[in-house]
């Protein structure tokens, strides 16, 4: 889909053409949004909200722009309840912070799942640390889905937050997010949903949801680098403390105390990526020309293609362990192979020999080693997709693994 549209597609890695399947760790950049970039910087590069001239009134116009067209891509009910960060992760690490000074205390605690992202353990361990609250999780079941009953017994009077991955980026499967803000939401519980692998592959609305908040990553939205957004209700906003202090954030700075900006710009300490932003409202109207439904058709039947390719390659005596191979999929699959001892053979090997045939995925732990844990691997090989992949992708990609696998057998 618009693969034209993606200049470094053209690129070739060891004189083959570049298969690009690790989108999940960030997806490449439209000629659109890549022109946007230059053209604030060449245009209308100067510091918002502060200035009386020209320039900076354009700048801080086309950055509210931006802001408002987050909160209608996904469905808020204000640009009050966007706001800019510098990604997933400094997302969670805001409300962890702040939801940590406004009710964590001993004993509560706070529940997230045996799939998440480091990004959404170790803030949490900190804070828990901190307050000597208590960080709970939600186990597996053996299908790799969330164990809903566990969970709900998870729920009582002290728990603070549930933060759990709407999308796994390491199995892709989708959790069931609606049905655990339902539970917590009846315990009076409110949820943050990580939606860095979600929101760029599928259509979420945050009040269709019912989320109390929700964080993701511009760049892997084909859109720019240090830029993420931590939507919130408008009132959970207007109790939270601010995360961090500085300029922009405050109404007015006296030694005897500061007051706070209104919402969004109190949790927007310093000069935002603002060039960042106008070019993530590019890439925003770029998802939307396409939609997110079409989107999600096309990955659909692109996971369905590679199940089927993968499940017909040439073995060799080798084992193919597809991990959640029957739960459905938002753009993310992990496997592992076993050669013919039955050992694991490393992923990095795998990702190496793909690598020399032009084909990038990723290998490793994928910033999830509690999960590799359960799982009982170092790492996995993972393939995921961007809306420029096709089905030539997808027959590289598997004849690629075949000779693979024929070396490594
Ligand atoms: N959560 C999930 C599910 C992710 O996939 C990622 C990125 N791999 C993150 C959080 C962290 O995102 P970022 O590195 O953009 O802050």
């Amino acid at each position: 889909m618009n693969r034209s549209d993606f200049p470094i597609l053209q690129e070739t890695v060891f004189r083959k053409p570049l298969i690009y399947l690790d989108n999940a760790a960030t997806a490449q950049k439209p000629r659109q949004v890549l022109d946007a970039i230059v053209y604030a910087y060449e245009h209308f590069n100067a510091n918002i909200h502060r200035g009386v001239h020209h320039l900076s009134q354009v700048a801080t116009m086309e950055h509210e722009a931006a802001r408002k067209k987050v909160a209608d891509f996904i469905g808020a009910r204000s640009a009050n309840e966007i706001i800019f960060t510098k990604g997933t992760t400094d997302s969670i690490n805001m409300l962890a912070f702040s939801l940590g000074e406004l009710c964590v205390q001993e004993g509560d605690n706070i529940i997230v799942s045996a799939m998440e992202h480091h990004s959404n353990i170790v803030p949490w361990q900190m804070l828990c640390q901190r307050k000597k609250a208590h960080l709970q999780v939600i186990p597996l079941k053996v299908d790799l889905s969330l164990d809903l009953q566990a969970f709900e017994e998870l729920l009582n009077e002290r728990t603070r937050l549930v933060s759990v991955a709407h999308v796994s980026n390491v199995l892709g499967v989708i959790n069931p997010v609606k049905q655990i803000i339902e539970a917590a939401h009846k315990r009076g519980v409110p949820v943050c949903i990580d939606g860095a692998q979600s929101v760029p592959h599928m259509s979420v609305n945050v009040q269709e949801l019912d989320c109390d908040f929700l964080v993701f990553s511009a760049h892997k939205m084909y859109g720019p680098t240090g830029l993420g957004i931590l939507y919130g209700k408008e009132d959970w906003l207007n109790r939270l403390p601010p995360a961090e202090g500085g300029g922009e954030m405050i109404d007015h700075v006296r030694w005897e105390g500061t007051t706070y900006n209104k919402l969004p710009y109190k949790f927007e300490a310093g000069t935002p990526d603002f060039n960042g932003s106008y070019a993530f409202g590019r890439a925003l109207d770029y998802l939307q020309q396409i939609g997110q439904k079409t989107l999600e058709d096309y990955e659909n039947g692109l996971m369905q293609t590679l199940l089927s390719s993968m499940r017909g390659i040439r073995l060799n005596g080798c084992t193919l362990s597809i991990y959640a191979e029957q739960s459905p999929k938002a753009g993310v699959l992990s496997f592992n192979v076993y050669n013919r001892q039955n050992a694991l053979i490393h992923p990095y090997d795998i990702g190496m020999l793909l690598d020399q045939q032009g084909v990038a995925i990723r290998t490793g732990h994928h910033c999830a080693e509690p999960l590799m844990d359960w799982l009982g691997v170092p790492g996995t090989v993972r393939v995921s997709f961007g809306l420029y992949n096709d089905e030539n992708d997808i027959q590289a990609f598997a004849a690629a693994l075949e000779k693979s696998l024929a070396m490594l057998a």
